[in-house]
């Protein structure tokens, strides 16, 4: 019995352990296509207050920060329809 304990608390502190590695990659989502994908696989893009667009490769630039796919066409489909310059 106590074996048993002690494996289900093993298994636990796996778990946590599993969770903590899944959720150490931050989620956003794209503002084209709604994918949910992983903060590398999407460009930061910052939008200034003259609604021209910044590519922020740095991740750390302040303004509007939006995630868009790394995609010419979810770009180029975001841009058109929210007219702005790029
Ligand atoms: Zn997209």
């Amino acid at each position: 019995m106590h074996q048993e304990q002690r494996r289900a608390v093993i298994k636990k502190n796996l778990i946590i352990l599993m969770n903590r590695c899944v959720s150490h990659v931050p989620i956003r989502t794209c503002v084209s296509c709604r994918s949910k994908k992983g903060k590398m696989e999407l460009i930061r893009l910052v939008i200034n207050k003259d609604n021209s667009v910044v590519i922020d490769n740095l991740k750390r630039q302040n303004g509007r920060g939006i995630y868009i796919c790394n995609d010419a066409a979810c770009m180029e489909r975001f841009f058109k329809k929210r007219g702005l310059n790029v």
